[in-house]
């Protein structure tokens, strides 16, 4: 419970229209059932308030108050995910929805400085018009680039053209967990907003690494944002949403499906592709996945016949879908081209979409919008998704692999969705060296036996990283990060120090960004927990904790 002083000093800061403890609103907040895998709960913590500031000023008080009042914050921006929740019992939920202007868009320069709440769509909207485009992380339009960029992953279907999020930072503002701002790049020598570094040592690697902090190290109110070239109209129309949508499709854009025979000519082809510089937007997923999300129902028909699931789930495995865009239709046309033939050169066959325009019309700009992600919880209700490490396009081959025969067990345990096994979140970063590959397995929360599965393969998945070398990329969650610290520079243990600096009043809830927790092992077979413990034995060394 908050005490009546605290919360009226909530109330000073954001004014009493904008801060509540009524349970119906509090639970609103409380209900985080997507990527949740806690076996039985779907709700996280109840806040003890949940506020709506609308500027940094206001930010900043709440933050002090909580301080002052032994509470704790945690701040969300579009809030979509199990870790936009409470981990404590006395956290004050900041939702940053008031706040979402576009404070500028500079044309010249090509970055665009945001806050918490100017969606992806909004900023895309306002950009195109002035040729311009920004990165959308996969999970969809609907959410907020500046929290992808300052504080979770960041990977997206453009990153073959636009990288990563965090890449993509050019100067950002920083409520410290004490209350004090922090303006990270150029603006913090009271220049304009146009470099991530300095001034002086960069603090850039301090406000997040490859996973981000979720919220464990402060608020940030204000973003710069790389931008990037868009060849299409000004506005595209569209007709329509999601799977029904019609769009116009741009001139100087290509629709390409390449199917590479086998593994080794497919990454041999990537990296051909990528030295062409060829690419705006690149994904590759199951050819059944389609099916997956378009027709769930007949899917799960379909995939009862043998022969149909082995069309589904053997042929077509290597396909990668090209978005390609250019000045003027020559430029096109040579990125066609040269696609072809490299594709060509290895075995394979680069098919122009465009032929097929009732799915480019629904597909491209469903592809440059990020609208489509959010259908994988068509087929049960929920998701969830095996990560490693952003590394080498081989290495993501490898886990690719792996994470399919891990889910083929489960699937025949009827443990997770069938969904054939084969369900990668494959994306080749900049040259195509390096890639992101993540393999989602698809559960209806309601079925006890899929809840029971949660911590098993995620124990499962945590085994294969550790055996491929890769650190899990959920390094973020508590479970894991005890176990792959020591494995991994005791990344864990810098990350408790600079939480220890930043916020002596220990007012962030910083949980999902150094805290440390215990697989339940209840549900986890023993013979997997000394499996791990070995491992982690193996990979450890003689490193000694450096604190
Ligand atoms: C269907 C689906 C597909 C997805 N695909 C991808 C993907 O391809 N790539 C990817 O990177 N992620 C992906 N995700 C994960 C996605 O990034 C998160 O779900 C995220 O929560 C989406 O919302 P958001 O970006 O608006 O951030 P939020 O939900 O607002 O927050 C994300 C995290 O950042 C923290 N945070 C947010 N704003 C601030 C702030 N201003 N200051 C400090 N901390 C803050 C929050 O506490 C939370 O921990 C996917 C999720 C779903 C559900």
């Amino acid at each position: 419970m908050i005490s009546d002083e605290a919360y009226s000093q909530l109330e000073e800061a954001v004014g009493p229209d904008n801060v509540s403890r009524e349970p119906g609103v509090l639970d609103g907040y409380a209900w985080q059932p997507t990527n949740n895998d806690h076996p039985v709960e779907r709700w996280v913590k109840r806040p003890v308030a949940v506020v709506l500031p609308s500027c940094t000023e206001e930010v900043q008080e709440v933050v002090r108050a909580c301080n002052r009042h032994g509470l704790k914050f945690k701040a969300f921006s579009t809030g979509w995910g199990v870790w936009c929740g409470p981990t404590y019992d006395n956290v004050v939920q900041v939702d940053l929805r008031r706040m979402n202007r576009i404070l500028e868009i500079d044309e010249k320069n090509m970055y665009a400085v945001v806050e918490p709440y100017a969606i992806a769509a909004q900023i895309q909207a306002e950009t195109m018009k002035l040729g311009l485009n920004l990165h959308i992380h996969g999970s969809g339009p609907n959410c907020s680039p500046l929290a992808s960029a300052t504080s979770g992953w960041g990977v997206g279907h453009d990153s073959v053209y636009m990288s990563y999020s965090p890449r993509n930072v050019m100067g950002a503002e920083w409520v410290l967990p004490d209350g004090e701002v922090l303006r990270v790049g150029s603006p913090g020598s009271g220049l304009d907003w146009f470099c991530g570094d300095g001034p002086g040592p960069s603090l850039r690697g301090i406000m997040r690494g490859s996973a981000g902090a979720l919220g464990g190290i402060g608020i940030f109110t204000a973003c710069c944002l790389k931008l990037y070239k868009w060849t299409g109209p000004p506005v595209v129309k569209t007709r329509g949403t999601l799977l029904d949508a019609e769009s116009e499709i741009p001139e100087n854009m290509g629709f390409f499906m390449c199917a590479l025979p086998d593994r080794a000519r497919f990454l041999e082809a990537m990296l051909r592709i990528g030295e062409s510089e060829i690419g705006y937007n690149a994904m590759r997923t199951a050819t059944a996945a389609y099916l997956n999300v378009i027709a769930p129902h007949l899917f799960g028909k379909l995939t009862k016949a043998t022969s149909l699931r082995k069309v589904l789930g053997q042929t077509l495995e290597y396909v990668m879908l090209f978005v390609l865009a250019g000045d003027s239709e020559g430029e096109v046309g040579f990125q066609s081209a040269a696609l072809q033939a490299i594709v060509a050169d290895h075995g394979g066959l680069a098919l122009d979409m465009s032929v097929i325009r009732p799915f480019v019309s629904m597909a491209l700009m469903g592809f440059v919008r990020a609208t489509l992600p959010a259908l994988v919880f068509r087929i049960g209700g929920s998701f969830n998704t095996a990560l490693c490490r952003n590394d080498a396009i081989e290495t993501q081959e490898n886990w690719r692999e792996e994470c399919m025969e891990i889910k083929k067990g489960w699937i025949a345990r009827q443990g997770i969705i069938d969904d054939l096994a084969d369900n990668p979140y494959y994306v080749p970063y900049e040259d195509n060296m390096w890639a992101h590959c993540e393999v989602v397995y698809q559960f209806d929360p309601r079925k006890d036996e899929h809840r029971a599965t949660l911590e098993p393969i995620f124990m499962d998945f945590t085994i294969a990283a550790l055996e491929q070398c890769m650190e899990p990329m959920f390094s973020s969650d508590p479970r894991v990060r005890g176990i792959i610290g020591p494995l991994a520079g005791w990344f864990n243990t810098w990350q408790k120090k600079v939480s220890e600096r930043l916020d002596p009043g220990r007012a962030a809830d910083s949980t999902l960004y150094c805290g440390e927790a215990e697989f339940d092992i209840s549900r986890i077979e023993p013979s997997k927990v000394k499996q791990l413990e070995e491992l982690v034995r193996k990979h450890k060394g003689s490193e000694e904790d450096p604190v």
